[in-house]
């Protein structure tokens, strides 16, 4: 059909009004509401966050790339030189646990969960694997049953994922992850917070995650009370001469949307309610960033975000933080903003002289040691905030007896919750990528479950609610 320009451009005209805004006036959840703001830092927990240093973070890196290879598989090797190879990596790991310990007075317990991985298509033979950890124990009775855990991988890889014997430094792919695990415990472990941290190096990522799935499963078993695990895997700052787009401050925060634990039932009710936005894990992710706005550049002096990525992990890859999502526990993947593939998975290659290849090998030279180290704060800061801060509203119910456009929440205390904790009642469009808007809610004195109603529609945002101790300390936020 032919149809003349002009017409067209009238018949524009005439729609367009139909598509414009037809109005500009408040919505009810903007009006009389707070904006969310950052929480005033912690003493005590920017001093910590103080105490980690570049220059330690240098040294685990430079510790661990002088143990050759730490491919999982060399555990079964018996031709390596004296000191090379995985097993001579995990001693170390569990020496510097011992170290930091001692200079607490014995504040943490090392551990070593070793197994013996049955074979697969990346495991050749059954092969020892060994996953080092430390616990440092809450001060508090009750609150000690609530854990938040640090991790990182200590084995790396070459092209060839079964070779055993190839120099594999792994600088970045995951020395970084392993010195943020370790700077943690190095600067929590002078704090007494109330719930429990755990301090983890796995093995085994690179043959398929086998150490975090051993570990998330001794964990599930074992009835661990994990709330929140921080996987770090590529937090080195990649700094190749010549990338002009890479950013060194802020770092990417990787969560699933609809867990991969929920089941069919969990899942219908996450469809029904439009909670793909909303797992544990999201929340784990958001409150990261809270804590990160809390911190940067408060506690270091420079700025540093969180830059939310709302999925489980890049394309095509895997990390430990999978693990323990299968698992059912909320856990997310702290990465640099850009990645060079020409530094990980790969044997070590120097181009001639004069020649513009590139270098390739994930070797310590390209490693930012000030970028771990903002990595590692925001870590602890996240891992201190939420090990001091109440557990997490119990049985958070929408109350939906009758229609009506007003909200109405309810829930009890969390275990154990001082007499002194307050909520926050937090809410968003249900579009907007984090927390808007807040309202705190104090509870009466006495026994019975807390009720706070809003006139604003539970059909137009998404609430959540969270515990906050005397101390402003944040908990993870549920939704009802
Ligand atoms: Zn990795």
């Amino acid at each position: 059909m032919n149809v003349p320009r002009w017409a067209l451009l009238f018949t524009f005209a005439l729609a367009a009004p139909i598509f414009a805004p037809v109005c500009c006036a408040q919505a009810d959840f903007s009006l009389h509401a707070t904006p969310v703001a950052p929480a005033a830092p912690d003493p005590a927990i920017a001093g910590a966050l103080q105490t980690i240093k570049p220059a330690d973070i240098e040294k685990t890196i430079q510790a661990l790339v002088g143990f050759g290879t730490r491919n999982t598989l060399s555990s079964m090797e018996t031709d390596l030189p004296a000191g090379q190879g995985i097993t001579a990596a995990a001693d170390w790991i569990a020496g510097q646990f011992e170290a930091i310990s001692k200079e607490c007075g014995g504040c943490l317990e090392v551990h070593r969960d070793t197994f013996t991985e049955t074979a697969s298509e990346r495991i050749p033979q059954p092969t020892t694997i060994t996953n080092v950890y430390a616990i440092l124990r809450g001060a508090d009775p009750v609150q000690a049953k609530r854990m938040v855990l640090v991790t990182g991988h200590y084995d790396s890889r070459v092209t060839n994922v079964l070779d055993a014997q190839t120099r594999a430094p792994g600088a970045n792919d995951d020395a970084s992850g392993v010195a943020v695990s370790l700077e943690c415990a190095r600067a929590l472990s002078k704090l007494h917070l109330p719930a429990t941290v755990v301090f983890v190096a796995v093995a085994g990522e690179e043959q398929g995650l086998n150490g975090s799935s051993h570990l998330a499963k001794l964990a599930h078993s074992e009835g661990w009370q994990l709330e929140a695990v921080l996987n770090n895997d590529i937090v080195g700052g990649n700094t190749t001469p010549g990338d002009t787009l890479q950013l060194k401050d802020r770092v990417r925060v990787f969560s699933e949307g609809v867990p991969v634990a929920a089941t069919p039932e969990q899942a219908r009710r996450i469809r029904a309610l439009g909670e793909e936005n909303d797992s544990p894990s999201r929340e784990l992710a958001r409150a990261i960033a809270d804590t990160g706005r809390t911190y940067f550049p408060a506690a270091t002096g420079a700025p540093f975000s969180t830059f939310l990525v709302g999925r489980p992990d890049r394309y095509g890859r895997g990390g430990d933080h999978t693990s323990f999502n299968r698992e059912g526990f909320a856990a997310v993947r702290f990465t640099e903003w850009r990645e060079d593939f020409n530094h990980q998975h790969q044997n070590i290659v120097m181009p001639p002289a004069g020649s513009s290849d590139p270098i390739l090998g994930d070797l310590i030279q390209f490693v930012d040691f000030n970028y771990v180290a903002n990595v590692a704060r925001l870590n602890a800061a996240t891992l201190a905030t939420l090990a001091s801060a109440p557990g997490q509203p119990v049985k958070l119910t929408m109350v939906t007896k009758k229609l009506d456009n007003g909200s109405t929440l309810q829930w009890d205390a969390p275990a154990g919750a001082a007499a002194n904790v307050h909520y926050e009642l937090l809410w968003r469009e249900t579009t907007a990528p984090d927390w808007q808007y807040m309202q705190t809610v104090t509870p009466q004195a006495g026994a019975g479950p807390i009720t706070v109603t809003v006139p604003i529609s539970k059909d137009n945002v998404v609430f959540g609610v969270r515990a906050v101790d005397a101390a402003g300390h944040r908990g993870l936020v549920q939704v009802p």
